[in-house]
């Protein structure tokens, strides 16, 4: 026992770091009597799409909402076929299944626990009108190859870039990758609001517009409404916050590789292990430090009984939950998201974690395998 307590996830550093910057930014808008769809917001999609590297981007909501509008501008509707991981949160299926489409579950690749090529020339591709790539954990997936695979198929790309801000593939930013792309900014997430957010970046003019009608009751102009929309703005509040905290991001992005490569040096060589990717680039923006292992629950305890905080993401993949018993699935239908279901733990990585933290966390499992 130790009195050393390091919690799975913690936006302490962070915001501590920013918080003069980001008060004065709340202040701001407090005092602007404008809260909603503001000259914040306006400023941030700017700043946002530059960073990505789109010529647009559209904030709304939270990021399931950017999936649904996405997937809306893209025409995709009821009985039409999307492919999605077989392994990530359970939002990337919501989106299709909102709008009546149907969830098509692809094996990842065991190693990277990404979409791969592989897994996509095996599939029947009756109705299938686009494909949702993950960007599980902060990694990049196969941008390039996705992305010529798809367009030979007529396929759309719409790439879920809720883990991954920051993240690149041979310098291209994830999110600039797919038709539109979408990203959430909860407030855990690599650039997390003080609430509920999300975004959609695109190339195409006229999605962007027709997404900005979508997000706001379907109306260009007030009272005048064109399609049925959905309220899907986005707070003047949370967009002061993140024009202060995007320029940090790429700083807290380093930090959390240069944390990475601390346990995948320590960890290096253990039995019955999986450790993520050992790429230390900018393909890797590390959301959270997958460690993988048979013996996941007793390990998860007594990092507990040592102060260790940890998570799993995520214990139940989307097939085998209740909301989609009406696809058939059972145990065993999906077994590379089930392997990784029944092993993953999430180690703590976040901006302001000191190496001493890694140390200890690493010597508690090195100690857990060694018995
Ligand atoms: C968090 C997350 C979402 C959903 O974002 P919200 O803002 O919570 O709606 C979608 N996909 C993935 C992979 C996520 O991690």
């Amino acid at each position: 026992m130790t009195d050393h307590r390091i919690p799975a996830l913690s936006l302490d550093r962070m915001h501590a770091e920013i918080e003069t910057e980001a008060l004065d930014a709340i202040g701001n808008v407090y005092r602007s009597r404008r809260y909603v769809l503001g000259s914040e917001v306006e400023t941030f999609e700017r700043a946002y799409a530059e960073y990505i590297g789109t010529r647009h981007c559209v904030t709304c909501a939270s990021g399931l909402d950017a999936l649904i509008l996405s997937l809306r501008v893209l025409g995709i509707g009821p009985g039409d076929r999307v492919l999605v991981p077989s392994n990530t949160y359970v939002a990337t299926w919501l989106a299709p299944s909102a709008l009546g489409a149907i969830p098509v579950p692809v094996e990842p690749d065991p190693v990277t626990c990404n979409l791969g090529i592989e897994n996509l020339e095996v599939q029947d591709l009756t109705r299938v009108k686009a494909i949702i790539p993950v960007h599980l954990y902060g990694q990049a997936c196969p941008m390039p190859e996705i992305v010529a695979w798809a367009t030979d198929r007529g396929i759309h790309v719409l790439e879920d870039n809720a883990q991954a801000h920051g993240a690149a593939v041979n310098g291209q930013r994830t999110g600039s990758f797919g038709i539109v792309n979408a990203h959430s900014f909860y407030p855990t997430k690599n650039l997390g609001a003080l609430g509920e957010g999300g975004a959609i970046t695109t190339d195409d003019a006229d999605l962007a517009a027709q997404l900005k009608v979508l997000r706001n009751y379907g109306q260009r102009e007030r009272y005048i409404n064109e399609v049925k929309g959905i309220n899907s703005r986005f707070d003047e509040i949370q967009a002061a916050f993140l024009n202060v905290k995007l320029r940090y991001l790429d700083k807290w992005n380093s930090e959390r590789r240069r944390l990475a490569g601390l346990y995948l040096d320590a960890l290096a060589g253990l039995s019955d292990v999986d450790l993520p990717s050992t790429w230390l680039d900018d393909r890797q923006v590390f959301h959270i430090f997958p460690f993988r292992t048979g013996q996941r629950d007793a390990l998860r305890e007594d990092l507990a009984s040592h102060g260790v905080g940890t998570l799993v993401h995520y214990p139940v993949p989307p097939h085998l939950q209740d909301a989609y018993r009406e696809l058939g699935y059972v145990t065993g239908s999906l077994p590379v998201a089930e392997h990784i279901a029944r092993r993953e733990l999430s180690l703590p990585l976040y901006p302001g974690l000191s190496d001493d933290d890694v140390h200890h966390v690493c010597r508690v499992i090195t100690g857990f395998f060694s018995r």
